[in-house]
């Protein structure tokens, strides 16, 4: 990050709203973020506008920081434009379910014919698969091979036939045997032409494939959203599979599958083997183009330096006994950060036989302190004496905050319960000895 933008960061970390802006420079750097993930301009663009516009005049959540907040907002909208959730192959309702493979040469179609063959078959369906790269006389050894690999039988007619016609014979055979799916391979070109589409074109005319699955390699980078365009608007895609995501790409290509087609990924190829072969989890994949861009990390490490800062100052304020209603809020807030108190229970040692009742009543009663704290002024949350003095005072916190006074009393004298043993416990780990346990 640029010094510009890290202060623009820490900026935004002291601000209660979000506003144009203060989340003008932190938007750039997600912006370039995007870019370098490989997300084309147009799609950077309309998410960055869309962002913004969210963003802007949102109140900062309890116990979340600013920065945070905006980070989440992006990470939601990213997840969202991915298509929310995990969508799988769509199976058809009687006879067998094809899936027509398409996309460039050299994107990983065959891999993947033999890859979502064994995917299917841990299904328990039959599967088939039919060579149709008719123009590389290896192509239809390679899927003859892969057939082999994961058990699963290859249709092919030699080179001679037009793929169409291979195709349907293919189809024709499959149904014969009774197969449940039958994943039609097919041949790539370098690049986007004529020739391409009007043989997918033919093929899925004759097989009317339940899938059509768009083969996409995540190297694309920002051509991914044209390549992506046209072959939806010549054959009509009803999904996609990015491979190569095992290389350093940083999968912006998914995002803009998703915006020009309107169409799920469904699956993503991590390695050349057989089972490499993920669903695609958007969430995942929105921290992926996220984090590559070094947006989280430095989110994450300036949350830490300031519960290092808090911790720090909360020891000096215990040692000169001044811990206040503030900082008690302030604790509890940080508890609130880290989730449910039920959530923090599960991983400290001993606290498994708490039960959820007690949990819940925990939970309860830090509420009910919280909301008397809110209902005291300033200078009382900084001096508690004041309450301690004022019988006037305390009644005003108690009808503030619909509690009895009494409540209000224990809250007090607890406060200074706390400051005389936290002073205690912190002199004792600072000398290093604990009493009872010398010699
Ligand atoms: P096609 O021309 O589209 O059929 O592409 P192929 O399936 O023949 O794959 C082209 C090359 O990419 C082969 O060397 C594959 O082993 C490799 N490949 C395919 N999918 C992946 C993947 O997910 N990760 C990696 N690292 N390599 C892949
Ligand atoms: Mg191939």
């Amino acid at each position: 990050l640029t010094d510009s933008l890290e202060a623009a960061w820490s900026k935004l970390k002291k601000e209660d709203v979000l506003t144009k802006d203060n989340i003008k420079e932190p938007m750039k750097d997600i912006r370039r973020a995007l870019l370098e993930a490989d997300v084309s301009l147009p799609v950077v663009r309309r998410f960055v506008k869309s962002v913004s516009e969210k963003a802007i005049g949102m109140g900062v959540v309890r116990g979340v920081r600013p920065d945070q907040q905006l980070v989440k907002v992006v990470n939601d909208e990213l997840v969202g434009l991915m298509g929310g959730e995990m969508v799988g192959i769509e199976f058809a309702k009687s006879g067998p379910t094809v899936i027509l493979m398409a996309g460039l040469q050299g994107v990983g179609k065959t891999t993947a014919c033999g890859k979502l063959a064994l995917f299917c078959k841990k299904k328990g369906k039959s599967v088939m698969m039919v060579a149709t790269d008719v123009y590389r006389p290896a192509a239809i050894d390679q899927l003859v091979t892969l057939g082999k690999q994961v058990e699963v039988p290859v249709f092919e007619a030699g080179n001679q036939l037009r793929p169409a016609e291979i195709a349907k014979r293919g189809l024709a055979e499959g149904k014969k045997q009774g197969i449940d799916v039958i994943i039609v391979d097919t041949a790539g070109r370098l690049q986007v032409d004529r020739g391409m589409m009007d043989e997918l074109k033919q093929i899925k005319q004759v097989v009317n494939p339940t899938e059509v699955l768009l083969v996409v390699d995540a190297m694309t980078g920002q051509e991914a959203a044209g390549l992506v365009a046209s072959f939806n608007l010549e054959i009509g895609i009803t999904g996609a599979i990015l491979t190569k995501l095992d290389g350093d790409s940083r999968g912006g290509a998914a995002l803009s599958v998703k915006e020009v087609s309107n169409k799920p990924i469904k699956f993503v190829g991590e390695g050349e083997g057989m089972t490499a072969l993920e669903p695609f989890y958007p969430d995942r994949m929105a921290s992926r183009i996220l984090g590559m861009g070094d947006v989280l990390t430095f989110v994450e490490k300036a949350q830490e330096v300031m519960v290092k800062e808090d911790a720090e100052l909360m020891q000096k304020r215990i040692m000169e006994a001044k811990f206040d209603f503030n900082d008690f809020l302030a604790q509890t807030r940080n508890l609130a950060r880290m989730g449910s108190m039920s959530n923090i229970m599960k991983f400290l040692p001993g606290m498994n036989k708490v039960s959820p009742q007690q949990i819940r009543e925990a939970e309860k009663s830090l509420k009910i302190m919280e909301s008397m704290i809110n209902s005291m002024t300033p200078k009382e949350r900084a001096d508690p004496d004041l309450l301690a003095k004022s019988p006037s005072r305390r009644r005003r916190v108690a009808n503030g905050s619909g509690r009895s006074q009494e409540q209000v009393s224990a809250l007090v004298a607890q406060l200074f319960q706390m400051r005389v043993r936290m002073k205690s416990l912190a002199t004792m780990m600072q000398g290093g000895s604990i009493p009872g346990m010398e010699g």
